[in-house]
């Protein structure tokens, strides 16, 4: 058994799992209460009026064989977001227990955590060194009450890769400690393999990965959750029964085969070649202060005048995001790599624009 089933909460443990109606394909199935007729305009293949497979095995399957894993070493849920939630959830007494986030960083990790009642910890990442993990500091503010150090890499809005000597490095300090969380929700762009290939070698490691942004599948809902099986097992307890729908699982099916692999590549591909088009000529504007090297699909930029910048994107219908109430992010916009049409109407709406500093 993992050890690090220790670091859970003992009620969710001792849970007797919610018993949901047998799958068996080779029945007719009246034992779910289910309408034994489909609704006009059901264009499933399976049929709405049917619960989905739990878990959705052919789903699982798939995701596995994608991110290079084993189907007992996976969990998926309505987005990453669903497995951030469920963390919390399966580690984290209310009132009790802790978690270690490192901002500037994905703002639902705290969310998650303050919904569960979880106190939260804040260990800044190092703005000097393009905002790398302080792997001392996290070390020192780890208590027992922590029971999840949540990770990003890339990082959103950072863009910066973790160094995989820090992270193999942190999850043998924090061995039966606390379990590592690694979000790559961008890793696809970042050219390097994942950690995923990790959860082996260390039990307190689990990673997260999604369809929703290089897969171009944020509205089907999916992410995974990739960890040691008893890890897997824990969390299934937690993921409400028949989480993900069967038009999801359909679409996803037939949105990752191999007829699809190339289109992926190839977009992924082109996003790359715009993200350094648009680093170099965002760099010029003297509206803009200071880029910051992106292994993501987005790019993290300090201004000189942040609202002038808003408002010359404004001005040609697009929105970009405002970064300037995180920690250390005074002046900075988070810009999302678009096609290469929008990105030269950003950069043009930029070049007409009069700054404060103009
Ligand atoms: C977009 C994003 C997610 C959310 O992913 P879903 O799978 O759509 O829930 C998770 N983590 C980070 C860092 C993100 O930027």
């Amino acid at each position: 058994m993992n050890k690090h089933l220790a670091l859970a909460r003992p009620d969710i443990l001792t849970l007797k799992p919610y018993e949901h109606a047998v799958w068996d394909p080779a029945f007719e199935r009246m034992h779910a209460n289910e309408n034994p007729w489909r609704t006009n305009g059901d264009t499933s293949s399976a049929g709405l009026n049917r619960y989905p497979e739990c878990p959705p095995f052919e789903l699982i399957k798939r995701l596995a064989s994608l991110y290079g894993v084993t189907p007992d070493r996976l969990t998926v849920g309505r987005g990453s977001d669903e497995g951030i939630d469920l963390l919390c959830r399966a580690f984290c007494r209310a009132g009790q227990d802790s978690v270690i986030v490192c901002p500037p960083t994905f703002g639902f990790y705290k969310v998650a955590a303050k919904v569960q009642g979880a106190n939260v910890i804040e260990v800044p990442l190092i703005k000097e060194r393009n905002f790398a993990l302080d792997r001392a500091a996290v070390l020192a503010a780890w208590n027992p009450s922590v029971k999840l150090l949540f990770l990003c890499s890339p990082g959103n809005p950072t863009g910066t890769l973790l160094d995989a000597n820090d992270l193999q490095a942190l999850c043998a300090d924090l061995d039966g400690k606390s379990i590592v969380v690694v979000d790559e929700a961008y890793i696809e762009f970042a050219g390097r393999e994942s950690f995923s290939n990790l959860v082996d070698r260390f039990t307190n490691l689990v990673v997260l990965r999604t369809l929703s942004k290089a897969y171009a599948l944020a509205g089907a809902r999916v992410g995974s959750v990739i960890a040691d099986r008893d890890i897997i097992e824990l969390l299934n307890r937690v993921l409400p029964p028949y989480a993900i729908p069967t038009s999801t699982v359909e679409t996803v099916l037939g949105t990752t085969d191999a007829s699809t692999r190339s289109q992926f590549d190839d977009r992924v591909a082109i996003l790359l070649t715009e993200r350094s088009k648009l680093t170099v000529q965002l760099a010029k504007s003297p509206l803009i202060k200071r880029v910051w090297p992106s292994d993501a699909n987005f790019i993290l930029v300090e201004c000189v005048d942040a609202e002038a910048v808003l408002n010359a994107a404004k001005s040609v219908r697009l929105v970009i995001r405002d970064q300037r109430s995180q920690p250390q992010l005074n002046n900075c916009l988070r810009i999302s790599v678009g096609t290469p049409e929008q990105n030269a109407r950003l950069i043009n709406a930029l070049s007409n624009t009069k700054g404060a500093a103009a």
